[in-house]
Formats: C-alpha cells, structure tokens, sequence
C-alpha cells in the first residue's frame, strides 16, 4: 500500500478534514493505496504556495534549473524498476511496457534541462538608427497541469519538465485512476532539490472543483491538460475568463494506411506496436486500420495469427502483452463497439469477447473485418484492444478515409514508395505522421495535434514555448 498527502509548499500535508481516496488495482480490484483528497481550499493554497515561488525561481538560472531536472532524471532512473511497478499496480500496463514509460517520462526531465540552457531571445534590426529592437522570452508564471490516467508519469513529465525548465512553478492534478506514481515523482523531484513551492501536487476526487478554483484564479497563468475532448473544450471555454494560456493534448482517432507495396510482415509488427500498447489505451493508437485490396486478405490473415497469440493477464506477471482495461466503462465502451460493428455485418476475425476468467476488466484482443465507415470503431475512439480492418482500392480513397474525422491527432501509413509517401503525408490533417512507423513519440520531437485533438505542442523546442511569453523591448539611445 503507498499513501500520499498532498504536496503544497515543500510539504506533505493531509487534506482539509483529513479526506483521502483509495486506489485500485484494474486487473484485481485490490486497493493499492490511499490519497489524500483535497478540498477547493487546498487547491487555492497549492496556487498560493506556487505564486510565491515563482519570482524566486524564475530568477535562478538555467544551469541551476537544469541541475535540479537533471538530478531528477537520474533518481528516476536509479529508481525506474519501483516507479514501473507502482504505475503497473495502478493502472494495469505490463511492467515492460511501464519500464519504457518511465524511460520515455525520464527523457523529459533531461531532454528539457538540456533545453533550458537555449532559451534565446533575438535582436531586430530597427528602423531608426538610435534605436534597438529586442525580444526577451520569459516564464508564463503559474501553470496549471491535469493529467490523465492511461501515462501516469509521461504526461505529467512532458508538461512539467518543459514549465519548470522554463522558469514557471507547477500545481499538478494527476488522474483519480492513477495518483500514485504522481506522488512518487513528486517524492523524487523533492529529494533532487526541487525548491518548496516550484512543484505542486493535489490529488482530488472532485477534479471539476479543483480545476474551478485554479481556472477562476488569475495568479495561474496557464492550463496545460491532456484528456479527453470534451474536457479539454470544458476547460478552454473556463479559462478564456482570465484569458489563459491554454494547451489541449486530447482525443484521437488514428488511422493507419496500409498500402499495396508494403511488406506484409513489418507493416503488422508495426500496427501491433501502435495499435495494442497499453491495450489499446492511447491517444495515438491506430484506431482505424485501412488496408488496400490486393493484401487486404493476407494482412488480415498474418494480423489475426499475431493477435490471437498474444498474452492477456496481469501486467505483474512475466510475459503479459495485454493487460486489463482501466475500469468497467472501458471495458463496456469496447463491447458496446464491437456489438455495433457486428450488428453492422462486421467479422470477428478473432477475440470479440470480454475475458471474465482473467478478471472483469479484460477484453480479448480483437480483430474485426468487412468493416464499415458508419460503424462506431471507425468514429469514434474505442480505447480498447481492437483492430478494425476497412479495405479500400485507391490512394485518393485511402486519404479522404483518413481525414474523415474531428480528430486529427496521430496517423500511419506503411508503403516502400517514397512519392506516395511524400504526397500523404502531405494531405494528412495530422500532427503526427508515422510512415512505416508506428511508434514516432519521443522527448525531442513535437507532440500534438491538428483540430479537435488540441492545440499546442508537447515535446521538442516547441515544448518550452508553451511555458514562454514573448517580450518586445524598443531601446532608444539618448545622445
Ligand atoms: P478525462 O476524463 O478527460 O480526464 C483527464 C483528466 O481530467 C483527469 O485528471 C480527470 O480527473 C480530469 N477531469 C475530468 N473531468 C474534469 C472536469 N470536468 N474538469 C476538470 N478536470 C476534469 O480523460 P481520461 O479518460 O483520463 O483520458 C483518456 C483521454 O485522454 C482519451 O481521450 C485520450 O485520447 C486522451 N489522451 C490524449 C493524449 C494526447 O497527448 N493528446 C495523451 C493521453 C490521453 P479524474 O481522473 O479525477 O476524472
């Protein structure tokens, strides 16, 4: 059992009234710790404690930022196989999948202290011979950072690392699901140095209340969010009041374009990679699989032998591949999908079940054939372990497939030809293009998306211009 207080000010205190929340275990239903559950006050003085840090910190350095970040970075490492462990318990990914988590939410830390060190600003040739022009980039002051459940340490990194690198001091509310390996990162970046007040932690059960106090609040001067859309358009429409800044990293619904040309082997090792991680349970996994006629069969074929072979079970067990899905709602969205693709005349290929011998909260990984545009998998963001097959015929087709959506967050394609390449990726409306890639998300590359998938990027020097205000100085030179 891990317990945390909340972290406000440099200091673990309880919650107004000593409220707190259990965690529970998705593959077991076990409790697996406890947290305090903070009250709209505690909120305001997580707001407060990071309003009187931030001059200070700002202030500091860049080396001295970067020192910090990167003393972070090696406790996170030195303690990656405990951090895994914690995010497993809590959310259910296998531990090797958790272990490439840690590394991917480490990579942050440090790729960010590195870039704290190249926050430039510029001189502009003036109009006016006794003049000069400059720009300055400064910290945005007190962000705001919500985050949700399905990376329980990356996403709280990605937005965390590029703010403080930048000089900005943080309140973080991690997802209900998974507050735990929050408050562990948090314990590490205390223990790296991290000064009273620059990083706070507020783990809540009632996040609509938390986020009221901080959007209303004008000391915060920025919301980061990663969510869902319908959150993310909830929290834009309250921040716009005090007129924050805001960055949305939300839904997607990814389409991966298989074409004729591709070999029929790495384009299914990739699909399984982008389509099944996290069984299913990411924003950029392949949602919609489009697979042009003449391999559409043997695709099909070589897709569901790799699929049926995988292991279902525990995420703490050695050799798991799927583990469960977050909660009962997870698992009825994913049946209520696959009964409507049916229902529809789609074919399963294999899986299609719920596997209640494992435990309530596991679904079979599926595959679906004969499937149609206007069947719930391919509009909407299952979030499960399911992978349906739509055949199509030409490259015109395949492009009007892909950007038939509100979402335009990540999409794929597997083709040997580099001109087709070149000419979809252009046409996607994606932030994200994997070609013949199906995992493209690193530290140093911009993450984000197109439409209602977001706005802003996460990741690379576009990162740490989220956390930066730009400022122009006119100098005129007296004689
Ligand atoms: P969610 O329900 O939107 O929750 C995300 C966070 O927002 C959680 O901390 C949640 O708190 C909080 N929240 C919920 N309702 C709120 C409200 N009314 N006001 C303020 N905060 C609120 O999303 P989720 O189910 O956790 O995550 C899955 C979604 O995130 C998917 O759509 C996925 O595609 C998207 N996602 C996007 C990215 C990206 O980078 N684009 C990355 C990962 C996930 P509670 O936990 O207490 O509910």
């Amino acid at each position: 059992m891990r317990r945390y207080d909340l972290l406000i000010g440099g200091e673990w205190r309880q919650a107004e009234g000593g409220r707190t929340f259990t965690v529970d275990d998705p593959a077991t239903g076990e409790t697996v710790g406890e947290v305090a559950d903070a009250s709209p006050a505690d909120a305001a003085a997580a707001v407060a404690a990071a309003t009187e840090a931030f001059p200070v910190w700002a202030a500091k350095t860049a080396k001295e930022r970067a020192r910090i970040l990167f003393r972070w970075y090696d406790l996170m490492m030195a303690h990656a196989d405990e951090i895994a462990e914690c995010m497993t318990r809590e959310q259910g990914k296998p531990l090797a999948e958790a272990r490439g988590e840690v590394e991917y939410a480490a990579d942050f830390v440090q790729w960010f202290g590195e870039e704290a060190k190249r926050v430039y600003g510029e001189t502009i040739p003036a109009s006016h011979p006794h003049k000069r022009l400059l720009v300055l980039k400064q910290p945005v002051g007190v962000v705001a950072a919500i985050t949700p459940w399905n990376f329980p340490a990356a996403m709280i990194t990605r937005k965390v690392a590029p703010a403080i690198a930048a000089g900005c001091t943080v309140v973080i509310k991690p997802a209900e699901q998974t507050p735990l390996t929050a408050g562990l990162l948090a314990e590490l970046a205390l223990e790296a140095g991290m000064p009273p007040g620059v990083m706070n932690l507020v783990t809540s059960s009632d996040p609509a209340a938390i986020a009221k106090v901080w959007l209303e609040d004008e000391r915060v001067r920025k919301i980061t969010f990663t969510g869902s859309t319908e959150v993310g358009k909830l929290l834009m429409r309250q921040a716009a009041d005090t007129v924050k800044r805001v960055s949305l990293e939300l839904g997607g619904q990814a389409p991966f374009l298989i074409f004729d040309d591709a070999d029929v082997d790495a384009a299914v090792r990739e699909v399984m990679a982008s389509k099944f991680r996290n069984a299913g349970q990411t924003c950029v996994c392949a949602n919609r699989l489009y697979v042009q006629r003449g391999i559409a069969d043997e695709f099909t074929r070589v897709l569901a032998e790799r699929v049926q072979a995988l292991r279902v079970g525990r995420g703490t067990e050695e050799g798991v591949q799927i583990g469960p899905l977050i909660d009962e709602q997870a698992v009825a969205k994913v049946e209520r999908h696959v009964s409507d693709a049916v229902s529809k005349g789609a074919r399963i290929v294999t899986g299609g079940t719920r596997l209640t011998q494992q435990g309530a909260r596991f679904y079979a990984p599926t595959v679906l054939a004969d499937v149609r545009d206007d069947m719930l998998v391919m509009r909407e963001e299952t979030f499960g372990p399911v992978a349906p097959v739509r055949v199509f015929d030409t490259e015109e087709e395949a492009i009007e497939l892909a950007n038939r959506t509100r979402y335009g967050l990540a999409a794929y394609m597997f083709t040997r030809d580099l001109s087709r390449a070149t000419r979809v990726m252009e046409r996607l409306e994606y932030g994200i293009v994997g070609v013949n890639d199906g995992l493209p998300s690193v530290a140093q590359a911009p993450f984000g998306g197109f439409k209602e998938s977001g706005l802003g990027r996460e990741g690379g020097r576009y990162g740490m211009e989220e956390f930066l205000e730009v400022k122009y100085v006119s100098i005129g030179l007296l004689p």
